[in-house]
């Protein structure tokens, strides 16, 4: 294997997005094929016994195991750091796997974690019935208010852990406000950045100290296969991340790895499609659904509480938002007249695709617990794809109607 220029950091981390995100972290075999090469292995095998040793030893570089390296998902990790602006990243197997490990590997019986109220349904999981299995207290705010961030601090509180925007909310943190506070207390913040993906928001710009991602998402951005990623320092990738990792397996497959790869160099173009077409499908969408009384919750519209800070913190809206209407029939009534937009729970997916979460991705949660987060029995959630947004603008409208609306 010949590394590039694209695994040289001095050289990479001058060259702009765009040439990152194509080029970051490419190695090539003596063959010298462009497109990054698939290593289905789970073992090395070494010349003799000592350059084995050597390695085990950590003297000399080189792959021992496919749990602990992989050429392919070293090329994916060294893209993605590189994107996100981290000194370091780990893939993971799925989204969920990289949230629990950024969670697992640095919190302790006795520590307590802050999270947000709104989060996809997993998350909530982890902090709701994982972590106090295991000793971890947990509390739980309105992500939006930045007092309560504050009010919730105790000596003991290590990590703060949320979405921005929030799955399906999409309620907005204050990046620079939230992970300047857990700076100012010592305290780690995890961010879980899936809606944006770094074409469209870098935590790390706002003192984030560990971007954690479902691939699964924008980054395959073709609904293909599960994978996650963390990002953070070399300090926390080396001395908390991979011990846990190295020991626990919640390792990126080469395949799904290599296929993430290819969605990076796409990754920008897409992301930013996406968010057009949203804006637009929006607001062809807004007057109706507020003149039948119902909310748009879209950080691209001025109509969002935290429109500004969006402003401020994304390059653009991203692919996904959620509306309400009135009560659970009437969105199974518009989810069972859409004739090109799938009823899917997916998102970042080129196709749009929509779900109802109170009845899928939020449904293994008490009725209170959606309540509380605002997640209601009318809520209706979209990932804009990147068809012709006329196309999907005239779905929608005939789904409305169909509707009663
Ligand atoms: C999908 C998603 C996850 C989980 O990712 P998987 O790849 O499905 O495990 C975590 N957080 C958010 C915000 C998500 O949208």
């Amino acid at each position: 294997m010949k590394k590039t220029t694209g695994t040289d950091r001095s050289i990479t981390q001058s060259w702009r997005p765009a040439t990152q995100a194509v080029r970051g972290g490419t190695w090539r075999s003596e063959h010298g094929e462009t497109s990054e090469a698939l290593f289905l292995t789970s073992g090395y095998t070494y010349d003799d016994a000592a350059t084995v040793a050597a390695r085990f030893a950590g003297d000399e570089q080189g792959m021992t195991y496919s749990r602990l390296q992989n050429p392919t998902v070293a090329m994916l990790e060294e893209r993605i750091a590189l994107m996100e602006g981290a000194q370091a990243c780990r893939a993971q197997a799925s989204g969920m796997a990289a949230m629990t490990a950024a969670l697992l590997c640095q919190l302790s019986a006795g520590d307590h974690c802050v999270a947000a109220r709104a989060a996809f349904g997993s998350c909530r999981w982890l902090v709701d019935n994982l972590l106090p299995r295991f000793g971890i207290e947990t509390t739980v705010v309105d992500s939006a208010d930045n007092a309560a961030w504050e009010a919730a601090i105790r000596p003991n509180t290590k990590v703060f852990f949320f979405e921005s925007p929030a799955n399906p909310t999409l309620d907005i943190v204050d990046l620079d406000y939230v992970c300047g506070l857990a700076t100012a207390h010592g305290i780690t913040s995890v961010v879980d950045n899936a809606f944006c993906s770094p074409a469209l928001q870098r935590p790390m710009e706002f003192g984030a100290d560990v971007v954690a991602y479902s691939a699964t998402k924008l980054m395959d951005g073709q609904g293909r296969v599960l994978a996650g990623a963390v990002c953070g320092s070399e300090e926390f990738i080396n001395d908390s991340l991979l011990p846990f990792q190295r020991n626990t397996g919640p390792n990126c497959a080469p395949f799904n790895a290599w296929v993430v790869l290819k969605g990076l160099e796409t990754l920008s173009l897409r992301a930013h499609k996406h968010s057009e077409n949203a804006l637009k499908l929006g607001q062809f969408m807004e007057e109706r659904i507020a003149a039948a009384g119902g909310t748009m919750m879209h950080p691209g519209l001025a109509s969002h509480p935290s429109y500004a800070l969006a402003q401020k913190q994304m390059d653009a809206c991203g692919p996904i938002f959620s509306f309400t209407v009135d009560g659970r029939p009437q969105a199974h009534a518009i989810l069972d007249a859409l004739k090109l937009i799938d009823i899917s729970n997916n998102i970042g997916d080129a196709r749009s695709l929509m779900c109802h979460p109170a009845s899928t991705t939020h449904a293994g949660m008490s009725a209170e617990a959606r309540e509380e987060m605002g997640v209601s029995e009318g809520m209706l959630r979209i990932n804009v794809g990147l068809e012709d947004v006329q196309d999907l603008i005239e779905d929608m409208d005939q789904a409305l109607k169909a509707a009663g609306l």
